[in-house]
């Protein structure tokens, strides 16, 4: 009699410095994947087998012996530890590279931020709906601080307006994934990452569950002002190339500025070469105000540049000190 062989899923969860956060996030995945949990199932994911693969991103407290500790009483808990802290995005990178011999993938952030409880509604819909993903987005982003919520919906709408990939508003990581879809994310190899971009950017089957946002449990968040805006500058270069046209639009409508003027300035001259020229204020306002277009347009190439030269560099997206 041949054995039947049920559908495995790898719970990948990149932690920074969370030592409250491993213990109290295992029991709770663990108590919305109960038997019970997974009965309205369809009849294979009733019996679904899932590991968990915690990925340790250079944390410096008890995170990585929190996570030894589970392991020595459940076999189903891995992890993978950093040489030093690489980002969420190297975590997710590495998660999928373990864990790309498993039927389904799902990413969740360790902070219970990600609502354990959507999980078996989630793979409900992947199993019913035969989807490549089910994805989450939330409704707000209540608790957050005023001005990061401000600037965050400011660079989806921007990033979704000048980019052929669309994003989802309110999109999360926290999604579940075939293996398929975890190969076409891997096969980028790219060291800027930006996922919920590459996610979108691979097609697929994705269907989105809404929810209300939910606030951090313990601990702090790992995102400081100017990290989200280096990374959501990093973003926009990675997936547009709309700044280099604007930059050279405007650098067109200037020219066309200048030869109006000029033309202007000239025929005023031989019209009546007596008139006598001021014009200080002029000058200076003219200079200033190209100058600093100029600096600009400089800045916006010099992006581009350095993300060619960041990915020539062709260095690994992470560095791994021990894993099991
Ligand atoms: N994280 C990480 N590396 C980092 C920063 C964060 O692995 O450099 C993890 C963190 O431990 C958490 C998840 O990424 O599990 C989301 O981080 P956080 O809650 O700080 O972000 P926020 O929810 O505030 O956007
Ligand atoms: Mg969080």
């Amino acid at each position: 009699m041949q054995e039947t062989v049920y559908p495995s899923l790898a719970i990948i969860v990149p932690v920074h410095n969370e030592e409250e956060n491993i213990h109290i996030f295992y029991d709770a995945v663990k108590k919305n994947l109960t038997a019970e949990g997974l009965l309205s199932l369809p009849d294979a994911f009733k019996h679904l087998k899932y590991d968990f693969w915690y990925i340790d991103d250079g944390s410096i407290d008890r995170t990585l012996l929190e996570i030894k500790q589970l392991q020595l009483k459940d076999s189903s808990v891995h992890f993978v530890s950093f040489s030093r802290n690489f980002g969420k995005e190297a975590a997710i990178y590495a998660g999928l590279t373990y864990a790309k011999k498993y039927d389904y993938v799902v990413l969740m952030d360790v902070d219970l931020q990600d609502p354990p409880a959507l999980l078996p509604k989630m793979l409900g819909k992947l199993a019913n709906e035969q989807l490549d993903s089910v994805a989450t987005r939330r409704l707000d982003r209540k608790g957050e601080k005023p001005l990061i919520s401000f600037f965050s919906n400011l660079f989806y709408e921007f990033i979704s307006k000048i980019s052929s990939t669309k994003l989802v508003s309110g999109a999360r990581d926290y999604r579940i994934m075939s293996r398929q879809m975890v190969k076409a994310v891997l096969s980028m190899p790219e060291n800027q990452r930006f996922s919920k971009g590459l996610f979108t950017w691979i097609g697929f089957r994705t269907e989105y569950i809404s929810y209300k946002n939910v606030q951090r449990k313990k601990g702090q968040t790992k995102w400081s002002f100017w990290k989200l805006f280096k990374y959501a500058i990093s973003a926009l270069i990675s997936f547009s190339t709309v700044p280099l046209t604007l930059v050279t639009v405007l650098g067109f409508l200037t020219t066309l500025l200048a030869v109006v003027g000029g033309i202007f300035v000239i025929v005023r001259k031989l019209l009546d070469p007596a008139i006598a020229i001021g014009g200080w204020t002029t000058i200076t306002v003219i200079i200033m105000f190209f100058g600093g277009l100029q600096m600009f347009s400089l800045g916006v190439v010099g992006r581009y540049i350095s993300a060619i030269f960041l990915e020539s560099k062709r260095r690994p997206i992470y560095v791994e000190k021990e894993s099991k």
